[in-house]
């Protein structure tokens, strides 16, 4: 059986792996195929790309984009997107400096609860264009004023908790829009996680492609779920870890196998979409 993992991020976003670790940890597994979905940014595929083809991995460009329907945020996997197009590299880029500002807003946050941390630590430990909250967390537990990432998100990070600054999100029919523009197919992740269920059915209608059923927050029956939904609603099935890199001692890359049968329908909608796109241009 050939397996993929689709949902993987490095130091170009919050994971911790690098390029060359994430496709050793691939080979090490016997993946056929990999993604990377980095928040906001593309800027590892190239990489990832040349490590994946000289181990004989198959590797999918992706980016993994916060969007918003209804009030409801959700994230957006895009697979097959062109790394070079000039509307989504604008677009990234502008994604990351909202994530930049919301970083130095989050630390004035914390500084005013008398937790005293800069800015500048954070992006140093960072050290990436597409910051996020994991990233405070780990400076938090460095500078020592949290025992563990889970306290730094429980006590200041969480959705309401005092830290937190919402970020400005663009709608998820721009998301899918901007996916498409790109020549990429537009994935609903983590449904399960997000609690997206009920607006799954004005994102089929604005195009969305897909739906991430497996994941490592999604249970047997939660997967089943919404294997039963991608087929009501005709969507492409992926699946994968959401690896960041090491998570209590052990690397998430590993424990969500995709069955390549759907990476196989994958590059077919991949190469439609891409048709299509050169017929119109
Ligand atoms: P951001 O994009 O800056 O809002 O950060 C979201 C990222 O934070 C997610 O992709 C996860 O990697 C991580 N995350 C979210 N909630 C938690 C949590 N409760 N504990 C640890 N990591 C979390
Ligand atoms: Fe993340
Ligand atoms: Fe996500
Ligand atoms: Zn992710």
């Amino acid at each position: 059986m050939k397996f993929a993992d689709l949902h993987l991020h490095t130091h170009f976003s919050d994971g911790t792996f690098s390029p060359e670790e994430l496709a050793a940890h691939g080979g090490r597994l016997g993946f056929a195929a990999l993604a990377l979905t980095d928040h906001d940014s593309v800027e590892g595929c190239a990489r990832m790309a040349e490590l994946c083809g000289a181990a004989g991995i198959e590797f999918i460009s992706g980016t993994e984009l916060t969007a918003e329907h209804n009030d409801t945020e959700l994230h957006l996997l895009g697979y097959f997107v062109d790394t070079q197009s000039e509307k989504l590299l604008a677009n990234l880029a502008g994604f990351q400096a909202v994530r930049q500002n919301r970083i130095r807003e989050m630390v004035a946050r914390l500084n005013e609860l008398n937790v005293p941390l800069d800015a500048e630590t954070v992006f140093a430990l960072a050290n990436c264009k597409s910051p996020g909250r994991p990233h405070v967390a780990r400076a938090l537990v460095k500078a020592g004023l949290c025992k563990s990432l889970d306290e730094a998100f429980e006590r200041f990070l969480k959705k309401n908790r005092p830290a937190w600054v919402p970020k400005a999100k663009m709608s998820a029919l721009e998301g899918i829009e901007l996916i498409h523009q790109a020549g990429g197919l537009a994935v609903m992740a983590h449904p399960g996680l997000n609690r997206t269920d009920d607006v799954i059915p004005a994102l089929v209608e604005a195009g969305l492609d897909g739906i991430e059923c497996f994941h490592t927050k999604h249970s047997t029956a939660t997967a089943g779920r919404y294997l039963e939904m991608a087929g009501k609603f005709h969507l492409l099935v992926t699946g994968g870890s959401d690896c960041h890199g090491f998570s209590k001692g052990k690397p998430l890359i590993g424990t969500v196998k995709l069955p390549y049968e759907h990476v196989e329908r994958l590059k077919q909608a991949a190469a439609a979409r891409h048709a299509s796109l050169v017929a119109r241009s």
